[in-house]
């Protein structure tokens, strides 16, 4: 073992004993995430009543909208210490960063998916704290139309995100590397975990819309 590869197997060991209780099942978390999400999506779905002309433009106008805070929720916090967010800073530029690094990418065991996925807890409170506010601006704005097919769009953007994420630190022979254009996704966010370039390119982590416009798409 070379020297890169045991600080890292070291840091997975630390992370994996101070950061993965006794009872985390990586397969249920995943499982948590996408059936809650699905489950949100398909209520958001019945909820929708004769959607009509202009309204379908929310499907575009969420998911631009959802590139953007991918990309400066990644951009900002993530990568830079602001308080009060210092706990997103240390998950994931002290933790997701040295964790996976371009030339350790895939986990190295299913409790690893912690290092990766969203708690559940997190996910429900930032989306409670931040999503019922914009629903209710919306319905009261627009129509409840308008208001639930931001919610099915936004759940199903960071479900996307999600599965996305979890893909690229899978085994380099994984299945999903077929997916017709999968592996050129991965490639990008394999140069974002090289340590020189992290805080600098490739941000978005679903499709570079963003990472294109601001000028900070970096491919090989
Ligand atoms: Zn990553
Ligand atoms: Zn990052």
């Amino acid at each position: 073992m070379n020297n890169s590869n045991t600080a890292i197997e070291k840091f997975r060991q630390e992370f994996r004993s101070k950061n993965i209780p006794a009872y985390y099942i990586g397969w249920v978390h995943f499982m948590l995430t996408t059936v809650i999400s699905i489950t949100i999506i398909y209520f958001g779905i019945i909820m929708l009543d004769h959607v009509h002309g202009l309204q379908w433009l929310t499907i575009p106008l969420t998911f631009l909208y959802a590139n953007l805070a991918e990309y400066w929720g990644h951009k900002g916090p993530m990568h830079h210490l602001r308080k009060p967010l210092q706990m997103i800073y240390q998950r994931h530029s002290k933790e997701h960063h040295v964790f996976f690094t371009d030339k350790h990418m895939p986990f190295g065991e299913s409790r690893d998916y912690k290092a990766v996925l969203f708690p559940i807890s997190l996910t429900v409170f930032f989306f409670g704290l931040f999503g019922s506010p914009i629903w209710f601006l919306l319905s009261w704005l627009f129509s409840s139309n308008v208001a639930w097919l931001f919610v099915v769009t936004g759940v199903a953007y960071f479900l996307n995100y999600e599965w996305f994420h979890f893909a690229y630190h899978c085994a380099e022979d994984s299945w999903v590397m077929h997916i017709p254009g999968f592996k050129k996704l991965r490639r990008l966010h394999l140069h974002h975990h090289n340590q020189k370039l992290m805080a600098r390119y490739n941000f978005n982590i679903t499709y570079p819309i963003c990472d294109i416009l601001f000028g900070t798409y970096y491919k090989d």
